[in-house]
């Protein structure tokens, strides 16, 4: 195969980016936007030795798995992968994904995988999920102000207020936003040359309290005529907290470092089960509230916790975690690497009258070694213990040196919670060669529409 060259495939698997596999003569190519059981017709793109990357021209034959996109912009726009795909089949796609990784790169069995496995856990309505929105500001060629997401892997702005994985009033306030700047003049920033003011608007929307954030990301200090912003965006029903952070720096990173209050409060409050937390717009929080929820839960089923319980959770952001687990256990530890969120952690263990919770800033790889050799220091050689370590890593997955101090406190059970079902293999190949079991997986869809899956898996020690 060559570049340019034209072909007829069928799509026979699917890649780890969402992408259709099929093989002509075989020769594998990768077809972005075809879907598995599709005959489609693509022209090569890209020729490597043994694979190519081709673009879909016609579908020839649909397979029944493709259906029609919510959202007209599905195709172009980087945030949704596989809207073309039945929700049925992203599901089977996903639970694919985390067993053959878990297979490949953690080298379990098959049938203990087959034992271990329960079924992806979905949502009922895989649309309209998302909590957070983070659009950016552009000017389309006849120098009006837009706003949509990035077309994917560039940054071109694919103008849309509409996007189908938010909520319907990210369209209202995008509307009142552009409005403004047009009235008032008011630019949108331009990577390109650094001028400019408006970048960005981060909109958060409280499932359970109905309440509305609002963070104006500017390229400078101040907005001019921001008074007449505010008094617009405040008539909508929940305004809670409207703000602004100054980034002016020539990055790909969103937000500020900081953020002053417009209007309101600084922060939006919502729920996950019965615990409440206060979200400020630099905390990370869970975008997805229904599958947060049902994550959590398995997180604290697999704990199996009966109450005197001490208990790590790794990498817990907010405290979510943590907090979840508090209710259920004697002593809870949380650690986290932003110092924003630790603040964040601790006014939320006082907002639901949790007394024990106790929250360290630091590198998880970092604080729990030196946590478990003071103790020793402390305790005339005698280890530190715990009876539940729960880790939620970033897509990097955990330190081997955590891994190692994981394994001397001996905890009964391990929960990992990974958002990177590949790095979860890995690790978890390190735990079971190190004296624990692997007992229950579950993969949780918090992200329809798009490639990502999270896992949640529960390790036992095994009794020597
Ligand atoms: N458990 C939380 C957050 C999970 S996201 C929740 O469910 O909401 C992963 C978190 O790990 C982020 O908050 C990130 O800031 C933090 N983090 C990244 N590297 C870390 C490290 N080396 N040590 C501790 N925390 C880290």
């Amino acid at each position: 195969m060559q570049k340019n060259d034209m072909a007829t495939v069928t799509i026979e698997d699917i890649g780890v980016n969402g992408e259709g596999i099929g093989k002509v003569d075989g020769y594998t190519l990768f077809i972005k936007d075809a879907v598995i059981g599709d005959r489609v017709e693509v022209k090569v793109m890209k020729a490597k030795k043994n694979y190519g990357y081709a673009r879909l021209m016609k579908i020839l034959e649909p397979s029944a798995a493709r259906v029609e996109p919510r959202c007209p912009f599905a195709r172009k726009c980087g945030g949704c992968q596989i809207q073309e795909m039945s929700y049925g089949q992203q599901l089977a796609f996903k639970e694919k994904k985390v067993r053959g990784n878990l297979e490949r790169i953690g080298g379990f069995a098959p049938d203990i995988l087959d034992r271990v496995m329960d079924p992806v856990l979905g949502m009922d309505e895989p649309f309209g999920y998302r909590n957070k929105a983070q659009f950016p500001f552009g000017t389309d060629k006849e120098g009006r102000p837009v706003t949509g997401f990035y077309a994917g892997r560039t940054h071109d702005i694919i103008a849309n207020t509409d996007c189908a994985l938010g909520v319907p009033v990210n369209q209202e306030i995008l509307e009142i936003i552009l409005a403004f700047m047009k009235e008032y003049g008011i630019p949108a920033y331009d990577e390109k040359t650094g001028q400019g003011l408006l970048r960005h608007v981060l909109i958060r929307y409280g499932f359970t309290t109905k309440e509305i954030m609002v963070c104006l990301v500017v390229n400078g200090s101040r907005i001019p005529r921001a008074e007449e912003l505010i008094c617009r965006l405040r008539g909508i029903d929940g305004m809670t907290s409207i703000s602004l952070s100054p980034n002016t720096r020539q990055t790909n990173v969103i937000m500020g470092d900081s953020y002053q209050v417009l209007w309101g409060q600084g922060y939006i409050t919502d729920y996950i089960g019965n615990v409440r937390y206060q979200i400020s717009p630099l905390s990370f929080y869970q975008v997805n509230p229904v599958q947060t929820e049902k994550l959590y839960s398995l997180a604290l089923e697999y704990a199996g916790l009966r109450g005197g319980e001490t208990v790590w959770d790794l990498y817990c952001g907010i405290g979510t975690i943590s907090l979840f687990l508090a209710q259920k256990a004697g002593q809870v530890y949380g650690v986290e690497i932003v110092p924003q969120a630790i603040e964040d952690a601790k006014k939320n263990a006082g907002l639901n009258g949790i007394t024990n919770a106790e929250f360290f800033v630091g590198k998880a790889e970092e604080i729990l070694p030196e946590y478990y050799e003071r103790y020793s220091q402390e305790h005339g050689g005698e280890s530190a213990r715990a009876d539940v370590i729960v880790v939620d890593p970033p897509r990097k997955g955990c330190d081997e040196t955590l891994l190692e101090t994981i394994v001397k406190m001996q905890p009964e059970k391990v929960v990992y919670v990974s958002c990177d079902s590949a790095t979860l293999a890995r690790d978890l190949k390190v735990l079971c060669g190190a004296g624990y079991e692997l007992e229950k997986a579950r993969p949780v869809d918090m992200f329809p529409m798009t490639v990502h899956v999270e896992t949640c898996v529960l390790l036992q020690r095994r009794t020597m």
